[in-house]
């Protein structure tokens, strides 16, 4: 019987565990043996020194792996001889220190210490509640369901939503709450369907976003919605392109909360490799690394989203290591997060000012530590988007568009396959501008922008090149495909219904086309392609053109 995700990753986290336990046995024999040692022979006192760095590196690590009382109990006994192995460090009299131990022990550490493997004997059971699959990715098919009592709203939605590439599942007022919604990327429903049975469904949802259709305005309405967890409210659904921008925005985002490449260093393997199953199983990338010495190499080849790092890391410190990436302007930015078993807000405040951005306390629990890697990713992307994405349309700016398209030129030129290169324009758009509002004409532009990326592949390349203008790389496509592509797209761009001040209207976009590598340069194709737009325009607009080398 095939596994399933959960507890696929129950039973590795379980191994992870048992070999933690066989490792820490031995290690706290050893503990307990140097800790006594010490306690007698003055000439041994600087066992403790390892025996202090093993309950600092438990303190962290044993809670993580199941062993929460492991932990605490060692996290008791660090505090204790923190201030021996300190004197130790700066060479005390060892007769003098031995005695102190001694009096440490006979006032009760004795049994503390004695009982430390006691603890290993039971584990926590794993909890894979935290563990949700990620949703597979279906390109440019994501399925909207919609609950809406007006059945002939419902039947116009949609049949406007479907011009986008969404898969719609309809279910009339009577029928009944659905059960399984796992196939179901978001959720459209009216707000007087969720009094009593519906709200109890909508809680269920988890983390599904959902749009409400709610034409009330009042504050008890809108706060009751939002404590039901709906995202969006919308009075008027059947303005499809707003609706359908609401419905790009949500699943973009809720895509890109749960993706995100995550680089952990830390010199402890078990915790290493259980923070790499964690991360992997809520669908992050994870690269991780137990010797710092090859951060700058590794950095450089994963290109992590956010560094997780432990604080201590035997020979290296982590802080340090910080501030040397803050060297490289390259790392300036990257934020950098520290897992630090230290309680001492000033000792975290003084490495926070030495290149880190936050902590986690160590030991993090499992969701903990997914939660904050899968936000922290997110920001930190969203951060790097504001400067490469255009900020209505989401699309490419300018300069990145075209540094994408003569990256597909190169490639192209390399391995000899076809790449089309397309120019957009909105026709008469000065027109919607003048008689609906310039807001208008910003819905009209965005809901171009949502239809290409809706439509179009994952890896076609598409950018704002200017106000209404666009530019679309199709990497890997005949000249012919194209055309019947934009052609496709032209048609249905043209039937979208957009309500204006007093009026409904459409718009309707030109295209010129031409093959990339069927030029000298990037640049030169843009120029063919643009040429081919404005034969499009004095033609009549509303379709695409091709350009003039590529007639045959
Ligand atoms: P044509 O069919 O020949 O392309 O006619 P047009 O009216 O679209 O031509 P033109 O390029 O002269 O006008 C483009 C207009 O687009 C002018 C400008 O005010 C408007 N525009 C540019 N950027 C934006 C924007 O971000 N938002 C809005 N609402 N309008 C914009
Ligand atoms: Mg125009
Ligand atoms: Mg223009």
């Amino acid at each position: 019987m095939p596994q399933s995700p959960s507890s696929e990753v129950r039973k590795k986290l379980e191994t992870l565990r048992n070999r933690f336990r066989d490792k820490t046995v031995r290690e706290i024999e050893g503990l307990v043996a140097s800790i006594f040692n010490a306690s007698r022979h003055p000439e041994a006192i600087e066992e403790l020194t390892a025996a202090y760095q093993l309950l600092h590196r438990l303190a962290g690590s044993a809670g993580t792996l199941g062993y929460t009382q492991l932990g605490e109990q060692a996290r008791k006994l660090e505090i204790a001889i923190r201030p021996l192995a300190d004197q130790i460090a700066s060479g005390a009299d060892k007769e003098h220190l031995r005695l102190q131990l001694a009096q440490l022990l006979d006032a009760g550490c004795d049994e503390q210490v004695t009982g430390l493997g006691n603890l290993l004997i039971t584990a926590e059971p794993v909890s894979t509640e935290w563990h949700r699959p990620r949703p597979a990715e279906a390109e440019n098919q994501s399925v909207l369901l919609i609950l809406e009592s007006d059945q002939e709203l419902a039947e116009l939605i949609s049949q406007g939503l479907a011009l986008y590439g969404y898969q719609l599942r309809n279910l009339s007022n009577g029928e009944q709450w659905p059960d399984n919604m796992d196939d179901v990327d978001l959720v459209m429903v009216r707000d007087t369907l969720l009094q009593g049975e519906g709200a109890d469904w909508l809680h269920k949802l988890h983390s599904l976003p959902v749009i409400c259709f709610s034409d009330a305005h009042d504050f008890a309405t809108r706060y009751r919605l939002a404590c039901l967890g709906v995202d969006a409210c919308l009075d008027e659904p059947q303005d499809i392109p707003a609706l359908a921008d609401r419905i790009e925005h949500l699943l973009a985002e809720g895509l890109a909360t749960l993706t995100g490449r995550v680089m952990i260093v830390d010199d402890d393997s078990e915790l290493l490799e259980h923070y790499r199953v964690v991360l992997t199983s809520g669908g992050l990338e994870v690269r991780t690394l137990a010797d710092p010495s090859r951060l700058l190499s590794e950095l450089s080849e994963f290109r992590p989203d956010i560094l997780l790092m432990d604080v201590q890391m035997g020979r290296y410190d982590g802080p340090a290591m910080a501030r040397m990436l803050r060297f490289q302007a390259e790392w300036l930015s990257l934020p950098i997060i520290f897992f630090s078993s230290e309680e001492d807000r000033n000792l975290q405040l003084d490495v926070l000012a030495r290149g880190g951005d936050d902590f986690v306390t160590k030991p993090v629990s499992d969701e903990f530590l997914l939660r904050t890697a899968r936000i922290r990713c997110y920001r930190a992307r969203q951060l790097g988007k504001l400067v490469s994405l255009d900020s209505l349309t989401g699309l490419l700016k300018h300069a990145l568009a075209k540094i994408e398209l003569n990256r597909e030129y190169a490639r192209c030129s390399r391995t000899g396959h076809d790449s089309v290169v397309a120019m957009l324009d909105l026709d008469h758009f000065k027109q919607v501008n003048d008689s609906h509002g310039h807001g208008t004409g910003d819905m009209v532009i965005k809901a171009l922008a949502n239809l290409l990326r809706h439509r179009l592949r994952n890896t076609d390349i598409i950018g704002r090149y200017g106000g209404e203008e666009f530019v679309v790389v199709l990497p890997e496509c005949s000249l012919e495909k194209a055309v019947e592509v934009f052609e496709t797209l032209s048609q249905d761009f043209a039937q979208l219904v957009f309500s204006g001040c007093k009026e409904e209207f459409s718009v309707s976009f030109s295209a010129g086309v031409a093959t990339l590598n069927a030029y000298e340069s990037g640049e030169q194709a843009i120029d063919a392609a643009d040429k081919a737009l404005y034969q499009r325009k004095r033609a009549g607009r509303n379709g695409v053109t091709v350009a003039l080398r590529d007639v045959r």
